[in-house]
């Protein structure tokens, strides 16, 4: 179907994925590790349980890492097994610590003292005991990015160098095990360099873990950082050398690893998700304010990337199917809301002979999309999810938000 009758069908503003798209990037990322390790599909970037379906299915299936109570029914309507979603994140309180064990999940992230203590004691009440990996803030970071988050002081992840007072403590804790390690130093790797510093660097860091104090690596989940292009165009990068450079860095500090000593593990959303989705948006109104050019669009920061409604603008472009001219203009693209931060990009490159009417496309916005915009401000009804397979709509969503009635 063509964006115009999608558009007539399910309406505008719509995100549209491609879920052959989706299973390409899967293959590709396999492709790039030894066939050893595990890929954690990060709800974060998408949690629609459609995607995660799909990323579980067929060849290469990948495991899901979530961070809410609201993801981990995702990953259960999407029919990953409990046992096999690994439950992470800095806030984890008891309550939605006990709803995750009720529900089965007996593997966990823990990223201090404290959390761990409370994973035990949720897992005690419920009789069981369960897996924890302890997530590494290490002691200096390898690479640049443009997310960080190690090496510095950081609410994720035990400091390495605390280790050795923390570790009896840690040990002790009732009704855990603590079968392995977690990195997570960064997001949307610059660079193949970078990602393959930081690999090392924390396989590096997790076998002096294991050796200084004497803790068995059974599963060492060394995060991920695999780029993806965000609301403009682009091809996902390839990583030719990370294979090499993991296998050389895994036969230098854990040797047994090709027999499953430890597990290893990445994970990824962004990389996954990203280039399988588009957002069809309509040219509501055009108009001159003192010499600039304004496209107000039907989807705004409530529709995508609502992290620009607080300050950071996205590097947004847009495209439209339509012919015509090749002429471009300069437009300051903004959304339906009520807020002058609705402001979706300055200086767009746009076509010159936009009209309203026309549907413009936001490009590689399958993660972090429409689950992290502002979709309750404003209280604009969410766009229609729609998901296309071998060229044809095989499910099509719209997420509703409602209050319902709460009794103290
Ligand atoms: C955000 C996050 C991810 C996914 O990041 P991407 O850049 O989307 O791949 C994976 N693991 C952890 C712990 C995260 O916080």
């Amino acid at each position: 179907m063509t964006p115009e009758e999608l558009v007539a069908a399910y309406g505008s503003p719509l995100y549209v994925y491609d879920l052959d798209r989706l299973r390409a990037a899967r293959r590709d990322l396999r492709a790039t590790l030894p066939e050893e390790f595990d890929i954690f599909y990060s709800l974060k970037a998408n949690p629609h349980p459609e995607i995660v379906r799909a990323l579980r299915t067929g060849e290469g299936g990948c495991r899901a890492e979530v961070c809410s109570l609201g993801e981990l029914a995702a990953a259960l309507e999407a029919g990953h097994p409990a046992d096999r979603i690994l439950y992470g994140g800095p806030g984890k309180t008891t309550a939605e610590l006990a709803w995750a064990c009720a529900q089965g999940v007996r593997e966990y992230s823990v990223e201090s003292l404290g959390d761990l203590r409370r994973v035990g004691e949720v897992a005690g009440a419920h009789g069981v005991t369960v897996d924890c990996l302890l997530r590494i803030n290490s002691d200096s970071s390898a690479a640049t990015t443009s997310i960080r988050m190690t090496g510095t002081p950081s609410q994720f992840g035990i400091d390495a160098e605390t280790l050795p007072e923390l570790m009896p403590q840690l040990r002790a804790v009732p009704h855990t095990r603590i079968v392995g390690l977690h990195f997570y130093p960064l997001s949307n790797a610059r660079d193949e360099e970078s990602l393959i510093a930081e690999f090392r660097q924390s396989i590096a860091t997790a076998a002096r873990i294991e050796a200084d104090h004497d803790l068995p690596v059974r599963f060492l989940d060394i995060g991920g950082g695999f780029a993806a292009p965000y609301t403009v165009p682009g091809d996902r990068p390839v990583y030719p050398k990370v294979r090499a450079e993991l296998t050389d860095a895994l036969d230098l500090h854990f040797p047994q690893w090709r027999t499953g000593t430890p597990q290893l593990a990445v994970e990824s959303g962004r990389y996954l998700a990203g280039d399988c989705g588009e957002l069809f948006t309509t040219v509501t109104n055009i108009k001159t304010s003192r010499g600039r050019t304004f496209l107000v669009l039907d989807a705004g920061i409530n529709t995508l990337g609502g992290m620009a409604g607080l300050g950071r603008l996205l590097p947004l472009s847009v495209s439209v199917q339509r012919t015509g001219t090749d002429a471009t203009g300069k437009a300051t693209l903004t959304g339906p809301l009520c807020t002058p931060g609705d402001l979706l990009g300055r200086d767009v490159t746009v076509p010159a002979d936009l009209v309203p009417g026309d549907i413009v496309r936001v490009p590689n916005i399958g993660g972090y999309g429409l689950s992290a915009s502002l979709v309750t401000f404003l209280s604009r009804p969410a766009p229609v999810e729609v998901f296309v397979s071998g060229g044809e709509v095989v499910a099509a969503t719209r997420l509703e938000t409602s209050r319902v009635p709460v009794r103290a």
